[in-house]
């Protein structure tokens, strides 16, 4: 039987840069992927014509030092490998409680100015929030209060000044939907990342910077093999772990490899289930108490026209819906897809891949519109029914964009959409799932992610979003600490 340092379950980003950086270092890896590509979330891929990108709209540019991957995603050996193509702007808003568009560029001097040329009463406050921002950012330690949430912050800076608030917070739906039970310190954290060292995309999509890890592993000696899921993990009399099965997708062909450390990069609960009972409920218990992340629709569009031509004019736009009043309305959009689509359209955050050298085919130009999913809208028991109000609410999201951008709808050719219930499948996250457990302020206290991929099993460990937080970011850090504990020998 063949006998490995580490066995890792799943090939996200989680999985295969905590995978890259032990096998760069001399250990011997297994990387065990259900999935026919690496990537999980991380994957783009071709239905058709249409270029369909998984997941990737922004991430902060791990080429600036002082970006937290910038030192994980080296040491990984990938980190020059794919190009990082600069996103320009960070987003533009549209809508709902602003008068009129504003651009928010990707750096702190510029945003503040953009900001307080649209807000001038709210000069100092602006300036005052940003300051915080970009000190929370850079800090090691936090001093902030750890219980905040993002709405009492900015309740307690700009009262009811709700459309800076949603200037602000725009692109929430890149790590939460609630203003309301979103931690102030995450929320800052993240955004002041963007606008330190800027926002970029992966230069051909998410799928080159996945199959870099992947080979980097396999050039230092390690092994990544696919359509295999892991099954089954043993452990001896004192719970430490021993053995990981995995099996063919229909559970034919077992088999069995020594190892006495796993490192999850699927979902706690899945984890759970491979272990032997008493295992498994501690591993259940001991995230029991933390809510899961919302979930994601992504449609994708292809268009027959760049989409500037109907009007598009940012890579990254946050259209916010016109129904809301408030700020924290936002949270009311997560749940407008378990009926029928009506009056109400749920927040947007719209890409166009072809306003950037982002290296994605065209054409069909692309066009990707992701808002906040749940795995509740959707009735997972009749797949017809499931696939009749999905189309619905595409051609309902297509009229919607056509207001905003006269001539979209006429121009879309092709098109992929997502939901809850797709990321559940794809991904095999529970509840569908995007980022992990939820960004709440409880979970503040794990930024140094200390203790976070230590889990209540001897030589079980997470390298995941739910090590750390949601999105690229917070997964690679996450992956880096769980290298650095296995090598610390923890
Ligand atoms: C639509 C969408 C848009 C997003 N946009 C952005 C963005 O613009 N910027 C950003 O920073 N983040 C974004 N994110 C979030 C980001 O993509 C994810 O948080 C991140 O990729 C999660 O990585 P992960 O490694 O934790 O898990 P995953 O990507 O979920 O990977 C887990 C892997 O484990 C595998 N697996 C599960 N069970 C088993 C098993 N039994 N055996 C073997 N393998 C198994 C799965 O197949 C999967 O490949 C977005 C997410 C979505 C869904």
């Amino acid at each position: 039987m063949t006998r490995y340092d580490a066995v890792i379950i799943g090939a996200g980003l989680g999985g295969l840069t905590a995978g890259a950086i032990l096998a760069r270092a001399g250990r011997k890896v297994l990387v065990i992927e259900r999935s026919n590509s690496v990537g999980g979330a991380a994957s783009s891929y071709k239905v058709g014509d249409l270029f369909v990108e998984g997941s990737l709209h922004e991430t902060s540019n791990p080429n600036d030092p002082r970006d937290p991957k910038h030192d994980i995603l080296t040491r990984a050996g990938v980190r020059d490998a794919v190009t990082w193509i600069p996103s320009g702007t960070f987003y533009e808003v549209r809508g709902g409680l602003l008068d009129a568009p504003l651009k928010v560029p990707d750096n702190f001097g510029a945003a503040r100015d953009a900001l307080t040329q649209r807000f001038p009463d709210a000069r100092d406050d602006i300036a005052r929030i940003l300051g915080e921002m970009e000190q929370i950012a850079a800090a090691t330690d936090i001093a902030q209060d750890l219980n905040l949430t993002l709405s009492q912050r900015l309740d307690s800076v700009f009262g009811t000044n709700e459309a800076v608030k949603a200037a602000l917070a725009a692109n929430l739906s890149y790590y939460h939907d609630d203003p309301a039970t979103l931690s102030w310190v995450l929320f800052a954290r993240a955004q002041g990342q963007y606008l330190q060292s800027g926002g970029c995309y992966v230069q051909g999509g998410s799928q080159r910077l996945s199959s870099a890890l992947a080979r980097a592993i396999r050039s230092a000696g390690g092994e990544v093999i696919l359509r295999r899921a892991a099954s089954r993990i043993d452990a001896d009399a004192q719970g430490r772990i021993t053995h990981l099965t995995h099996t063919a997708k229909d559970g034919s062909d077992p088999q069995t490899v020594e190892t006495a450390r796993i490192i999850g990069n699927a979902a706690p609960d899945t984890l759970a289930a491979m272990l032997p009972k008493a295992g498994g409920a501690a591993l259940t218990a001991a995230y029991a108490d933390l809510p899961r992340s919302i979930s994601l629709f992504a449609l994708t569009l292809g268009l027959s026209k760049p989409p500037r031509d109907c009007g598009v004019t940012s890579y990254s736009t946050q259209l916010l819906p016109d129904w809301t009043t408030r700020f924290d309305d936002y949270a009311k959009g997560t749940t407008l897809m378990a009926s029928e689509p009506g009056a109400r359209m749920p927040p947007l955050a719209i890409v166009d891949y072809a306003a950037i050298e982002s290296g994605v085919p065209a054409p069909p130009y692309v066009l990707s519109a992701i808002g906040p999913d749940a795995l509740s809208n959707w009735n997972d028991t009749d797949q017809d029914a499931y696939r009749a109000k999905r189309a619905r609410w595409q051609d309902a999201i297509v009229a919607y964009l056509d207001t905003h951008y006269p001539g979209l709808a006429q121009s879309v050719v092709a098109a992929s959409f997502n939901t809850a219930f797709s990321m559940r499948a794809y991904l095999g996250a529970p509840l569908g799932a995007a980022y992990g457990f939820a960004p709440t302020p409880g979970r503040a206290l794990n930024l140094k992610h200390d203790n976070t991929c230590a889990t209540p099993i001897p030589g079980l460990y997470l390298a995941s979003a739910y090590a750390g937080f949601g999105g690229y970011t917070g997964v690679i850090e996450a992956a880096g600490a769980c290298a650095d504990m296995i090598l610390r020998g923890g």
